[in-house]
């Protein structure tokens, strides 16, 4: 499964692929709804895998089937363009309910030949949050399922399918990472090293979601370590602007944090070396931080250049930083 970098879906991918392989793919599957996991991924990777025309040709000469879509055929450049006409998905609006008109237009829409001669993908998404009418207009296109065609059903709460349509599905448990594995993942892509086991349990549930949590810590920090360099521009927009110096404060601020407890903060370890100075560079991160408060508070006023007022702070933190690196504290 080169194409998604989700290590715990591997194993279900190959379940997936085999089934497929040996015609056993049953035209009905059911899954969780976990979009922490990486299940849209894994959704649609099946998608294109069953639509794209090559797999299919394989399988009809008996050859070794491909282990994911070509991604060259027709099928699959109307997959990659978004306008393949034999995927259809259904998920609900934002706080809404998936209506009986939607299921209804897809089980017609199914009944007719597929456009590109191969199979069709059905997609419903949320699929726990249908009203009763749709739950059983899907059920009635469940029974008698068109040829050729795919659903794949998945639900945030797989129990709250009614008990007849999930008899209907061959349900895949969606597997989690072990730690080992969230731990090497993380790395890989945040580039971090985590030790934190309450941060990796977290992860192994919501993978994605701690990723992005990770990567905006590493924007925040470069924030402050451009800030302390002298580097700090910030952005024309004034929105912008008042967002970037909140998160360099919020930054300032925890570094400030770290030398009362007695650390030098990471961000700082090349140019204080001295535990001795940590009083001095304390005090200074002070400073820099409540000056940077006066300043978010007079970037909105008319007449004010933002970029020059903020170039100026910056140069002084530079300065102030520097001094206090040196002293003894
Ligand atoms: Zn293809």
């Amino acid at each position: 499964m080169a194409s998604i970098g989700f290590p715990w879906l591997r194993p279900l991918w190959q379940q997936v692929l085999s089934a497929a392989a040996g015609q056993r793919l049953p035209h009905a599957i059911g899954l969780h709804y976990n979009q922490d996991l990486g299940i849209d991924s894994f959704l649609n990777q099946l998608a294109a895998y069953l639509l794209c025309n090559s797999v299919s040709k394989q399988a009809s000469i008996g050859a070794s089937p491909l282990k994911k879509a070509c991604g060259t055929c027709k099928s699959c450049l109307l997959w990659q363009a978004g306008t393949h006409p034999d995927y259809l998905r259904i998920e609900p609006e934002q706080g809404k309910q998936i209506g009986v008109d939607l299921v209804r237009e897809i089980a017609h829409k199914v009944q007719q030949t597929a456009s590109q001669g191969g199979n069709k993908v059905v997609q419903i998404i949320a699929a726990d949050r249908m009203t009763p009418q749709a739950a059983n207009a899907l059920l009635k296109t469940l029974e008698e399922p068109p040829e050729n065609t795919y659903f794949q059903i998945a639900a945030v709460r797989y129990t709250q399918l009614l008990p007849t349509i999930r008899s209907r599905l061959l349900s895949y448990p969606v597997p989690q990472p072990s730690i080992t594995e969230i731990a090497a993942w993380l790395k890989q892509h945040a580039g971090i090293d985590v030790a934190d086991t309450l941060l990796l349990e977290r992860a192994q549930s919501a993978p994605l979601q701690v990723l992005a949590e990770l990567q905006a810590n590493e924007q925040s920090e470069q924030l402050l370590a451009r800030l302390c360099r002298g580097e700090f521009t910030v952005p024309k927009e004034l929105e912008s602007v008042q967002q970037q110096l909140k998160i360099v404060l919020k930054e300032l601020q925890l570094a400030h944090r770290e030398t009362l407890q007695g650390r030098i903060p990471a961000v700082l370890s090349a140019n204080v070396r001295n535990l001795a100075a940590l009083t001095t560079v304390s005090k200074a991160l002070e400073n820099a931080y409540r000056s940077g408060i006066h300043i978010l508070r007079t970037v909105q006023n008319a007449g004010v250049n933002p970029q020059i007022l903020i170039a100026a702070w910056s140069a002084d933190v530079v300065r102030s930083l520097n001094v206090a690196a040196v002293k003894k504290g």
